[in-house]
């Protein structure tokens, strides 16, 4: 066995780090733990000159194992794994340790017990980093051909720009036609352009594409597999079909919220939420009404139901202005409550719809406006807040402005493709900056508004970066799984299920083989999550590069840390 040789680099992060923590105390400390021949700091270890110390000193000193403590692993790990690697170290003998938002950012306040703490993590890191072992990562191949869920804008987008990639697409579509809700929508904000301009173009290009098979009535029935390798059962009318495909798009969209309960709405023939008043006036020949108000977040930023629905002003503002173009005399309130009103077109679109003569009245949730009138809206009460006085506004037509909401089946898909859902219930991505358009279950994308409410420029351009990550492991034609899976001491294991119970991307299965029922991890789908290993009562489940001797090593560093009288 080679003897151990630990590498050192401690960064700076430029001010990040140094402006708290002692850098050159903790780079002191770290020569004197065990196994330790070199240590640096450096003003940005990400750096060229950085990445290419490390390269040079893995070189130089024969350096074994590498240890950096700088900022964040996220975004940094694997860059300094692809440093590790080119010098040809095994990239998992490499450790991270993360000295920035553990340690300068949380304690900014306490340089003292900041410099303290990261010599500690320094310490637990060299520790673990002495037992970890070089690991080979498993390569699958990815089948050809990829699944979008919903034909809306979003969806056929997607779909569009895969086939266009020369790639496979099966696109399923729930509905008769494809369009989603656009489709009832009358003119688009803010340049008020007809949607069938828009609809008519994508819809042709999708059905006369060669790559691309639509499947109009069809449901997901079922998915099963991983990425590169999903077995996907589609239910029509006619047929069931079973499919292989490498990669899924999710882009179900939502629904307008229908307010039920909410002034006068279902009970009032004269009252009615933004889609419909867009579903009415695209058919020619509808009659103007001459008084029209409107109300604002209905049903959105409330107890219930907390969140923004985004685009519903500008649609509340698109709808005010086709009115006073249509009758420059006609009566056009909007009650609000803010106006989110959003980036130079809508803002500037906003200000034409007040220099039309459309008013807008804030009111305030404690005191929402109410309905006049019995058999239909006569007329609605407001509160002004500027004036200070209530306003009777006459109504021919009430319209209320709802948020987009999820999919009632949204949970179903969800389990169904192993990904999670938000508090709202909408389809939640791996990291909101990060990993917008991921989901943390490999080979699955989501766009649109299945999302969150999304308008359509927005849902094309995540339509456009769900379908560029979707194609990447397609045109690769293998992926990689990291090295940090969990595995099974088939000896040890007591089939209790307990893993397969908490494991959340269905990895385990129990199956019969030489110790009898045991747990086995498919590779392909784990994550390296841990909580089969947290779960197994044997201690038979192992996580790759977190192993018991590993985390041990780490506790019994800082407990002798602790029991030295430095730390605590
Ligand atoms: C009243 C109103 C007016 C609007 N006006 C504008 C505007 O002027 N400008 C603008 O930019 N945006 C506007 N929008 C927003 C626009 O509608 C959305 O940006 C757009 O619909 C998002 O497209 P999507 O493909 O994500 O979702 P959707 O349009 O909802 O499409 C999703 C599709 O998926 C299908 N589907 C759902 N579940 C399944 C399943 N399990 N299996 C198969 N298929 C499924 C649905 O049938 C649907 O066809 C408006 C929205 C509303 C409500």
């Amino acid at each position: 066995m080679p003897k151990t040789r630990v590498g050192v680099f401690v960064c700076h992060c430029g001010n990040n780090i140094a402006g708290v923590v002692r850098v050159p105390e903790v780079v002191e400390y770290a020569r004197g733990l065990p196994n330790v021949v070199h240590v640096e700091d450096n003003l940005y270890a990400c750096s060229e000159e950085g990445l290419s110390a490390i390269k040079e000193q893995i070189a130089e000193q024969n350096l074994n194992r590498v240890v950096v403590a700088s900022c964040t692993p996220r975004t940094h790990e694997p860059l300094f794994k692809a440093a590790c690697e080119e010098a040809g170290l095994n990239k998992y003998l490499f450790e991270f340790v993360n000295i920035r938002e553990h340690c300068s950012w949380i304690h900014m306040h306490d340089p003292a017990r900041a410099t303290e703490k990261a010599k500690e993590l320094v310490k637990m890191g060299v520790a673990k980093a002495c037992y970890l072992e070089p690991q080979e990562e498993l390569e699958s191949e990815v089948f050809p051909a990829a699944l979008v869920i919903g034909g809306g804008v979003a969806g056929m987008t997607a779909a569009l720009n895969l086939g266009r990639q020369g790639i496979q697409v099966h696109l399923v579509e729930r509905e008769q036609e494809l369009g989603g809700l656009v489709r009832n929508v009358r003119t688009l904000f803010p340049t008020e352009q007809d949607t069938e301009e828009l609809l008519e173009p994508l819809v042709e290009q999708l059905k006369s594409h060669p790559q691309i098979t639509t499947y109009l009535g069809g449901e997901v029935e079922n998915v099963d597999g991983f990425i590169g390798d999903f077995d996907v059962t589609i239910a029509t009318d006619r047929q069931t079909k079973e499919l292989k495909v490498g990669t899924v798009i999710v882009a179900t969209g939502a629904h307008e919220l229908k307010p039920t309960g909410f002034y006068g709405y279902s009970r009032l023939p004269n009252v009615v939420t933004q889609l419909e008043f867009e579903e009415r006036f695209k058919q020619e020949g509808a009659d103007i009404p001459r008084n029209v108000v409107m109300i604002n977040c209905v049903g959105a930023r409330i107890p219930e139901r907390t969140y923004c629905g985004r685009f519903c002003c500008t649609t509340a503002i698109k709808n005010a202005i086709w009115l006073k173009e249509q009758d420059p005399e006609a009566n056009v309130y909007v009650l609000q409550r803010d106006v989110m009103a959003y980036g130079v077109d809508i803002e500037k679109f906003y200000r034409r719809s007040m220099e039309l003569g459309v008013r807008f009245v804030r009111y305030d949730i404690e005191n929402p406006p109410q309905i006049m009138g019995e058999e239909r809206a006569e007329a609605v009460k407001a509160y002004h807040q500027l004036m200070g006085r209530e306003v009777v506004l006459p109504a021919d037509l009430v319209v209320l402005t709802t948020p987009l909401v999820p999919r009632e089946d949204n949970e179903r898909l969800s389990k169904m493709l192993k990904v999670p859902l938000g508090s709202e219930g909408f389809f939640l991505e791996a990291h909101v900056k990060l990993r917008p358009i991921e989901f943390a279950t490999d080979g699955v994308y989501v766009c649109g508004s299945a999302r969150y409410p999304s308008n359509i420029p927005e849902s094309v351009s995540q339509a456009y970066a769900a379908a560029a990550k979707a194609a990447i492991p397609i045109r690769d034609g293998l992926v990689r799984v990291q090295a940090i899976t969990a595995f099974c001491d088939e000896g040890t294991c007591t089939a209790c299920g307990n893993c397969v119970q908490v494991c959340p991307f269905g990895a385990i299965e129990l199956q019969e083989g030489r110790f009898g029922t045991t747990a086995r991890v498919n590779v392909a789908q784990c994550k390296g999550c841990g909580c089969c290993v947290a779960a197994c009562p044997s201690g038979a489940l192992q996580q790759r590069g977190f192993d018991d001797r590993q985390l041990f090593s780490m506790i019994c560093a800082l407990a002798e840390e602790m029991t030295s009288g430095f730390g605590g």
